[in-house]
């Protein structure tokens, strides 16, 4: 660990030139993209050098926070040094929220402690804390189905459980509860809000997130308990038991606070203006350190770029690494989330029609299993080349092009860029997420150099062709 932390910039610099080198300049651009690969599976190291002092020097980065700057402003110094070209900060406003102290207990039919943590921008309770009655709903559609005024003066929890997928599917299928439960129960009277984790393990911990403004404000105190805790309510409302539970919250606003996207190119050698944007998000929820949400996702992007830059020919095409800003949290004022993502889109207006493609990194720090091509380019020759260089490392085609590409590069596929997926194996990726626990140990190397691997040769291949991805697939022309 402490060698790791020594390793200054001239370490990245040269274990960045080192295995990449081989390649005459001529070769094939299948043949480099190979070559990279293989460069970043011999264990490069740059990926986990960076989420690994981006964690120990700053560790949890909230949406708005002096951490959030400072990483960015590390993050920007450490792309000089790498030899990254146009490297610059983009600030905008936001809101910021801060945690404050909070406690949770059961006071009826008897006092036991509660593990909760409030939900991103949720509201502080009164000074004094504030107590009711727990009606526990089986599913977000249970609360929703409750009669108006049903609520008045009890605390709503709603206990569905998230579903363990690879791809990820049960959280989107549980996350709706988080994002829109503090609004539908304090629709029907209810004083606070309570949802069971939105998360896969059985620990007790509390997963955080955002939760949904309604009329420019959260309007209940939410909070997410920890699954063993919301099993403990849901077994004594099961013994016929009413079930008290007190809450305290002194979490507050900062109105006037500013986040960052940090930008930086490698400039293409033929057709500059044509941009492949690789994004993942600098911010992170405060409880942990920010390792795997999203340390390793910024971590993979600049260490593809890096092996890019450092190839013996740079691609034709422009690489740009986004590092967006204050991507978790939600806001009062449209556009309301994904801030980092909207500045970057409206910032980018003119440029993002020669954004040729784009894709994001924020499903965790495993292994990537499947490519998510866009409409246009499932078939063809770039897609057959890309899983030629990609199937020796495990990763095969998705069936369809990906319905979703990410949050902070989706303003811009609004906007019509096209996007690729590289779907990381999130089974275990939700025991964490948005947890005390998301720190750098649960971090396995191999795998996040499989991810650097695909990133690499993927990106080098699509910045390297003349691929239209809006239109068609059609091959590059072959030097
Ligand atoms: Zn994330």
């Amino acid at each position: 660990m402490l060698c790791v932390l020594s390793l200054g910039a001239a370490a990245f610099g040269a274990r960045a030139a080192a295995p990449a080198a081989a390649p005459a300049a001529a070769a094939a651009p299948e043949a480099l993209a190979a070559q990279l690969r293989d460069a970043a599976l011999a264990g490069h190291d740059i990926a986990y050098e960076w989420v690994s002092e981006l964690t120990s020097r700053f560790g949890p980065r909230p949406a708005g926070s002096v951490s959030e700057r400072q990483a960015a402003e590390w993050a920007a110094a450490r792309f000089k040094e790498l030899g990254f070209e146009n490297v610059h900060i983009e600030s905008f406003p936001i809101t910021a929220w801060v945690r404050g102290t909070e406690s949770a207990q059961i006071t009826s039919p008897v006092t036991q402690p509660l593990v909760a943590a409030s939900l991103g921008e949720s509201p502080p309770t009164p000074a004094a804390g504030l107590e009711g009655e727990v009606v526990t709903f089986a599913s977000f559609d249970a609360l929703k189905a409750a009669p108006a005024d049903s609520l008045g003066g009890k605390i709503a929890l709603v206990a569905r459980r998230m579903v363990r997928t690879q791809d990820g599917a049960g959280y989107s299928a549980a996350v709706d509860a988080r994002i829109d439960g503090p609004g539908e129960a304090a629709r029907r009277g209810a004083i606070a809000f309570l949802v069971r984790s939105v998360g896969t393990d059985s620990h007790r911990l509390a997963h955080t997130g955002t939760t949904r403004y309604v009329d420019g404000r959260v309007p209940v105190p939410a909070f997410a308990l920890s699954n063993p805790d919301a099993d403990q309510i849901e077994r004594l409302a099961a013994l016929g038991q009413k079930v008290r539970v007190r809450l305290y919250s002194s979490a507050s606003y900062v109105p006037d606070a500013h986040s960052q996207n940090v930008i930086a190119d490698v400039r293409g050698r033929a057709r500059p203006q044509e941009v492949v944007l690789l994004g993942a998000h600098l911010d992170s929820w405060d409880q942990g350190t920010g390792a795997v949400d999203d340390g390793t996702g910024m971590a993979i992007i600049t260490a593809a770029a890096t092996l890019i830059r450092d190839a013996p020919q740079r691609p034709r095409r422009t690489v740009r690494v986004v590092l967006f800003g204050s991507e978790e949290p939600a806001q009062p004022v449209a556009p309301y989330g994904a801030f980092g993502g909207h500045a970057y889109a409206g910032n980018h207006k003119a440029e993002l029609a020669s954004h040729v493609l784009a894709g994001e990194s924020d499903s965790g720090a495993d292994r990537v299993y499947r490519l998510g091509l866009p409409q246009a380019a499932l078939q063809g020759e770039f897609a057959r080349t890309a899983l030629r260089v990609l199937g020796p490392i495990g990763v095969l085609a998705a069936p369809r092009a990906p319905e979703e590409a990410g949050t902070d590069i989706g303003p811009s596929v609004e906007a019509g860029v096209p996007a690729f997926v590289l779907y990381q194996d999130a089974s275990g990726y939700f025991d964490i997420h948005h947890t005390a626990d998301d720190t750098l140990d649960k971090i396995d190397q191999e795998q996040l150099d499989q991810n650097v691997a695909a990133w690499a040769a993927l990106v080098w291949l699509a910045a390297d062709s003349d691929v239209d991805f809006r239109t068609h697939g059609a091959p590059p022309p072959q030097p």
